[in-house]
């Protein structure tokens, strides 16, 4: 018997396309037969987990026969004094990914719509096709604006209607690096008809140290709309174990925890997290890591005369001036990974993670080998 899968697939899941992660280190020295090679493509710490992190995943092994805590209580504990909200209002999730899709699970269907803006994180649209709900994109910023390809909170609020269901934001995004301040990401929420929830996804605020950055999680005890993503996979070097986290109204927490699987999050996760949030010294590093590799490479660039784009993050984007693909292959050939963006509408463009001193002087010395044509 042959069966037809994607025939059998729900009409919006047919047409959805996975998305594509940044090359494994692993798959690149599999396919190139080349070794010793960096990846600068998924955003992770260059730095990896703190010596806390590591400390709680060791004594946390002892336990792996056993479920973890469902409810997360201890990480919801250390959070609750971390950000001084209400137990009720946190949801965990495999990863920030797992809680975008939890959102978009629990408040939308095919007679809503979702917005957000052209070149947003990627995940926005796939998981809203998944629920076969309507996408409206708003265009971004062009070139010649000081955020050039950023978001227009403008363009976005121009199409919130009735339908609407849920505004995604990123603040910083990727993979532009663009962000918004505190004052327009306000009046924007306060804007926004009590249907319409909206998501701001800080996946990168630990590096965004911009003027006028808003702590939006203080602003989710009186914006019942709001709902703040955050993430342990960036700068707490946590990409690996899947931890995540969202605040919101209790109400919209409760709605969250309905679509939530009972043990979502696993037990190495949770300690890891916890002890995450209490090492300061290792986020002062990274950060610290994060601005230093900046300047280095948006020196590098301005060098070689490429057109970078600004960036609250801890990754770059670069416009090569021409198709990015023979210039990933060529990066690829020297063991180099970084993330080419033709998903996103930007076949130019390649970005950039920040990695360590050395790993930022090897791959700048690939582009210039490159781009000199040596
Ligand atoms: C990396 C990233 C996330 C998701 O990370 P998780 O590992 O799933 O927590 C979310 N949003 C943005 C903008 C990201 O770049």
């Amino acid at each position: 018997m042959t069966i037809r899968a994607l025939d059998l697939a729900a009409p919006a899941v047919r047409s959805l396309s996975p998305y594509v992660p940044g090359k494994p280190i692993s798959e690149l020295e599999r396919e190139y037969g080349v070794t010793d090679s960096i990846k600068l493509a998924s955003n992770e710490n260059p730095l990896g987990p703190g010596p806390k992190a590591l400390a709680a995943i060791q004594s946390a092994v002892g336990d792996l026969g056993l479920y973890p805590d469902g409810n997360g209580f201890a990480l919801k504990q250390a959070l609750m004094r971390h950000h001084r909200c209400p137990m009720e209002s946190i949801a965990l999730g495999n990863g920030s990914n797992e809680l975008l899709v939890m959102i978009a699970e629990a408040f939308l269907t095919p007679a809503v719509s979702a917005v957000y803006s052209q070149y947003a994180f990627a995940i926005y649209a796939i998981a809203t096709h998944a629920t076969g709900a309507m996408k409206r994109v708003a265009p971004a910023y062009p070139e010649g604006h000081r955020m050039a390809l950023g978001h227009d909170l403008d363009a976005m609020r121009d199409l919130v209607d009735a339908d609407t269901r849920l505004v995604f934001i990123a603040n910083p995004n990727n993979p532009t690096g663009t962000w918004l301040e505190a004052g327009p990401l306000r009046r924007f929420i306060e804007s926004m008809p009590p249907h319409v929830l909206v998501v701001v996804d800080e996946a990168y605020r630990q590096y965004a140290s911009v003027p006028d950055y808003p702590d939006v999680a203080e602003w989710v005890a009186d914006m019942p709309n709001l709902i703040v993503s955050r993430t342990f996979s960036k700068a707490y070097g946590l990409a690996g174990l899947r931890v995540g986290y969202a605040l919101s109204s209790p109400e919209v927490a409760d709605v969250l925890n309905r679509v939530r699987q009972a043990f979502n999050v696993n037990s190495l996760a949770l300690a890891a997290a916890e002890a995450a949030l209490g090492d300061e010294a290792h986020l002062a590093r990274t950060v610290e890591l994060n601005r230093a590799g900046m300047a280095q490479l948006q020196d590098a660039f301005s060098r070689l005369q490429m057109r970078q784009y600004p960036s609250a993050c801890n990754f770059l984007l670069v416009d090569c001036g021409k198709p990015a693909g023979p210039v990933y292959e060529a990066l690829l050939r020297r063991g180099v990974i970084v993330r080419p963006v033709g998903g996103y509408g930007l076949p130019n463009h390649l970005r950039i993670t920040i990695g360590t001193a050395e790993q930022n002087e090897r791959m700048i010395a690939g582009f210039r080998d490159i781009l000199q044509g040596s």
